[in-house]
């Protein structure tokens, strides 16, 4: 087993930057997410790991060893592909036995290590069948069997859920996580998935357009996020983001006023007139539902207290009411700020309709302040 170190790497594909400033140490035998948007760089990342790619700059470690120029075969780390590229031709047995094969392993070790390696994934009642005779997730778990037999020093996993259906990658993450509690190998794994990230990573790396926006452990990501992209990437529903104007001490969004925590209000004062983007998460907005008369259901009275200055309200019309069984999510347009939409995370048996209007309370410990051109997170 062994740490992996990246320091300042970069790479180009002609005149495109794929990737550049990437600096972390992943120390051994801890799990690595790699997370972000579509072309953001994360298989570039995970590719030059594994020797699949060729930095353009920079240098990069594999326990002591530098392996910059080390051909992918001899970096002893094992990729697995999220369409498994298993042999087709060859059973499960025949499958995960191949690498140990090729590197010329005897044939009693190579037997111990299939059937342990098939023990460990639930694989031995299927080892004498062929890929295509395996469900996706059965495949999957070959694929990572195969892997895993090499005993490689890191693991280099590319979103190997992304081809399972929702059920099965919610079972094949548990196993994955399982999996590593057992191994102890130093993993690296990409996806654009934010649960996963969440679920599986001692650590994540979020990137943005080649460069890493945040490193850090998931939770502290999560309450603590360095800027707009990722706080809106990571948490689902996203955070909801709130332009807003510093204006005589509160924040004014399209006409309503909102309060400014004590903490940052003389911060700001400088700042008037001054353009911030607000952010805060649909667990953190509450509201009372308006209540129906008995006799004239389809009217409604909206909750007091109306938002006045240093007041933690909003008003929003609801656009559309999701019941998701165990909540209800509500998408609320901001009253006077056309386009911008507010979500709030409800009980299961709210009766709100599209028109209603809601009074929003907000949670202000909760609330971020972003720099609105940078997306800095400013508080
Ligand atoms: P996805 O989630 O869609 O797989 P990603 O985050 O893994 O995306 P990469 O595949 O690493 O992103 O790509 C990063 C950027 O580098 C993209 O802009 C991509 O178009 C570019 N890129 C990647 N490989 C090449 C290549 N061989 N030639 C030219 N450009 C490339």
């Amino acid at each position: 087993m062994a740490n992996v170190r990246l320091e300042d790497i970069k790479r180009r594909f002609n005149n495109v930057t794929a990737i550049e400033d990437i600096t972390f140490e992943i120390p051994d035998g801890e799990f690595w997410v790699l997370v972000g948007p579509s072309g953001c760089g994360k298989s570039t990342i995970l590719r030059t790991i594994a020797g699949l790619e060729s930095a353009t700059s920079g240098k990069l470690f594999i326990g002591d060893r530098l392996v910059n120029n080390i051909p992918a075969r001899q970096r002893d780390v094992a990729m697995v592909f999220q369409n498994y590229a298993l042999y087709p031709h060859m059973t499960v047995a025949q499958n995960i036995a191949f690498g140990l094969q090729m590197r010329k392993f005897d044939a009693k070790t190579i037997q111990d290590r299939v059937v342990t390696v098939a023990r460990s994934l639930s694989l031995e009642h299927l080892l004498d069948r062929k890929p295509k005779q395996l469900s996706g997730g059965q495949q999957q778990r070959v694929a990572l069997g195969r892997a895993i037999a090499r005993e490689p020093q890191v693991f280099l996993l590319d979103e190997p859920l992304s081809n399972l259906d929702a059920q099965l990658r919610d079972d094949t993450r548990a196993e994955l996580k399982q999996l590593h509690q057992k191994l102890g190998i130093t993993t690296i794994y990409v996806t654009h998935d934010q649960v996963e990230a969440m679920t599986l990573a001692d650590k994540i790396v979020v990137l943005n357009n080649g460069r890493i926006q945040q490193i850090g452990e998931p939770q502290s990501i999560y309450g603590c996020p360095a800027n707009r992209m990722v706080a809106t990437f990571l948490g689902s529903p996203p955070m909801n983001i709130l332009p807003a104007k510093f204006k005589n001490d509160a924040f004014d969004l399209g006409g309503q006023l909102l309060g400014i925590p004590g903490n940052i209000r003389e911060e700001l004062k400088p700042q008037q007139g001054q353009g911030f983007d607000l952010g805060i998460r649909p667990e953190h907005i509450y509201f009372n539902e308006p209540q129906r008369r008995r006799e004239r259901r389809e009217e409604e009275v909206v909750n007091s207290p109306l938002p006045t200055p240093n007041s933690p309200f909003l008003e929003v019309e609801v656009k559309v009411v999701e019941p998701l069984g165990r909540e209800t999510l509500i998408r609320g347009g901001l009253v006077g700020s056309p386009g911008v939409l507010v979500n709030v995370q409800a009980g299961a048996d709210v009766r709100l309709r599209s028109g209603d209007r809601l009074t929003l309370q907000l949670d202000m410990n909760q609330l971020f302040v972003f720099d609105a051109s940078t997306g800095e997170a400013l508080y």
